[in-house]
């Protein structure tokens, strides 16, 4: 009986204690964190979930024009100002557009609406890589704003054909698609029936980013013979 309590004696209880102790803190540490790894996971799946499965559409003429204060400010200070000041279909588009980081890629028939060419140089002057595809006709058309474009240093290109380059899509940040019957002219704005749908649907996006690159290539003036 003796020697069978004898090594008893020699036990280091408290040692045995505390490296319990020590492995007990380390597996609920680990636990924890391989929870909150597959939380984090989890929520960033349903996120991206979310951010493709959100399409909106927008649907034109407004009933008034928006006040560019109001759209570029976000309040007016100008006496009896006659345009709106509340969310039009004009300044969600604005909106949208002044949500680009790194490229805008516009590729429209006709640009004369200067809401959306100053969004467009706004983002130009920030640093974002604006690029401009636009049909030869509409460019001299009155009130086109593709000169200032071009003043202002945004790189245009256009067809050079009696058929149209007729398409009206934008890629933001090759993310995001804005693409639909309008284009950007006042006409379209408060008078025309129209309609923009923007998607983050990816392989719309992509589509839509491989038609913009064909394109630019096709329209490039030093590959003109
Ligand atoms: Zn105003």
């Amino acid at each position: 009986m003796a020697a069978v309590l004898l090594p008893l004696t020699n036990v280091d209880f408290p040692r045995i204690l505390r490296i319990s102790w020590l492995v007990g803190v380390l597996a609920h540490t680990t636990y924890v964190f391989i929870k909150s790894v597959k939380q984090s996971i989890e929520s960033d799946q349903e996120k991206t979930l979310n951010d493709q499965s959100t399409s909106q559409v927008l649907f034109f003429p407004d009933k008034m024009l928006a006040c560019k204060e109001f759209i570029f400010e976000g309040c007016c200070h100008r006496k009896n100002c006659q345009f709106a000041h509340e969310e039009t279909s004009l300044s969600k588009l604005v909106t949208i557009l002044l949500e680009a980081r790194q490229s805008l890629d516009v590729c429209v028939f006709t640009i004369n609406c200067r809401e959306l060419a100053d969004a467009t140089i706004q983002l130009h002057k920030s640093g974002v890589v604006v690029r401009v595809l636009t049909d030869d006709e509409q460019m001299g058309s009155t009130g086109s704003q593709i000169e200032k474009f071009r003043r202002e240093g945004i790189q245009v290109r256009h067809d050079l054909s009696s058929f149209f380059m007729h398409h009206k899509f934008v890629v933001i940040d090759r993310k995001r698609l804005v693409n639909g019957s309008f284009n950007w002219t006042r006409q379209a704005v408060t008078g025309n029936r129209e309609n923009v749908v923007i998607s983050r649907d990816k392989q719309l996006v992509e589509a839509f980013s491989e038609e913009f690159e064909r394109l630019w290539l096709e329209y490039d003036p030093s590959k003109r013979s």
